[in-house]
């Protein structure tokens, strides 16, 4: 049974410069078309697969930018609410109207994940976003005043020419918000991007230095507020994490729908085309969408579920590690400091979060 539903919504009212996801513009017409191609996707889906949702995430892209009657046109499509636990629709602020909000909670939507990205007017600037820091606060009142009560604020640290008293600075106004979870994750420069470009160019710089401080900030401060890091970038109230990452990150299959969409379901794992045309008259046609269709195998199911479950609070069974050499890196983590066994379970400690991307690759 497949459990997780990811659904893909590609349009964004202006491209940020750091961004890497299929996304692009696009008007009514051509949003009303998607929609259209992706009721047709959704239904082959549910013939082909047996669903049991547990999870439903609408990300992007910008989902939000749909309007209240194509999002209740999608929405035709879904199981009844009350079979799932969890529904999840990214917004930006800014795209949020009381008939949209409205439209959402009508739906069955009970977690909001924001894209607030900074509450800096400069760095949301330099980000390219739409959105003022004022406007945050703002739509989380109208969202709140629409019956949310699971928002999720999204944060990104380690940009351009941000200082760490304006990071805290950040993280102290997203608090205000009283969100029930923050991810807050650090920049990446992606290949491709204009951002890439300008670190290329030495324009920008990375600083690792600053980056884990950074990071021990938000871990110390979003703590004492209460917030669990249940996963090294998520952190959230009790029974507030996310049910849906935490199906990907325990390796439970999901299925994706919506150009350039990824899906794992038993050992198959694929992505739609990503390229919205051809998504829209390749369902009209009945031809496949399917790209990059791969077989996993075991191996690399365990490798993953070991690179995900090492950032998580819970942890990694041990029973897990069973190659040798696997092994000896369990071994050599603990010796060193960086991780510890409980339970059964091995977790890294504060100090093996610094370095979690390196201890991952320890095991690719
Ligand atoms: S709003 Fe989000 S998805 Fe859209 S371009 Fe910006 S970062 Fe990418």
């Amino acid at each position: 049974m497949v459990r997780h539903l990811y659904v893909h919504t590609p349009f964004c009212a202006k491209i940020c410069p750091y961004c890497a996801f299929y996304v692009h513009q696009g008007g009514a017409a051509a949003q009303r078309e998607f929609v259209q191609a992706l009721r047709t996707e959704w239904r082959r889906a549910k013939e082909e697969f047996p669903l049991a949702l547990d999870t439903i995430y609408f990300g992007g892209g910008t989902p939000s930018i749909l309007s209240a009657e194509l999002f209740g046109e999608l929405a035709l499509e879904l199981p009844d609410s009350a079979t799932w636990s969890e529904f999840t629709l990214e917004v930006n602020p800014k795209t949020v109207t009381p008939e949209k909000a409205t439209a959402w909670r009508a739906a069955g939507v009970n977690r909001i994940s924001l894209g607030a990205q900074s509450f800096d007017a400069d760095l949301l600037r330099i980000l390219g976003r739409q959105h003022a820091p004022e406007d945050i606060a703002e739509t989380c009142a109208l969202l709140r005043a629409h019956g949310f009560t699971n928002i999720n604020i999204d944060l990104m640290f380690a940009l351009p020419s941000q200082s760490e008293a304006k990071w805290i600075e950040t993280l102290q106004a997203a608090l205000a918000c009283h969100p029930n979870h923050i991810s807050a994750y650090a920049l990446t420069y992606e290949e491709d991007t204009p951002f890439f470009e300008k670190l290329q160019q030495g324009v920008w710089k990375q600083d690792e230095s600053r980056e884990i401080a950074m990071f021990t900030q938000t871990r110390d401060i979003l703590s004492a507020a209460g917030l669990i890091d249940y996963e090294i970038s998520n952190f959230a109230q009790p029974g507030f994490e996310s049910r849906h990452n935490l199906g990907y990150w325990r390796g439970e299959d999901y299925l994706g729908l919506g150009p350039s969409a990824c899906s794992t379901i038993g050992a198959q794992r694929w992505r739609n085309v990503a390229n919205t045309k051809s998504y829209v008259s390749q369902i009209a046609k009945g031809e496949p969408i399917r790209e990059e269709q791969e077989e996993i195998d075991p191996a690399l199911k365990i490798r993953e579920r070991i690179m995900f479950g090492l950032r998580m609070r819970e942890g990694v069974a041990l029973e897990v590690f069973s190659l040798p050499e696997q092994k000896r890196h369990v071994h050599d983590l603990q010796h060193q400091g960086l991780a510890q066994a409980v339970d059964g379970y091995l977790r890294l400690t504060p100090r093996g979060q610094l370095v979690a991307d390196s201890i991952a690759e320890m095991f690719v």
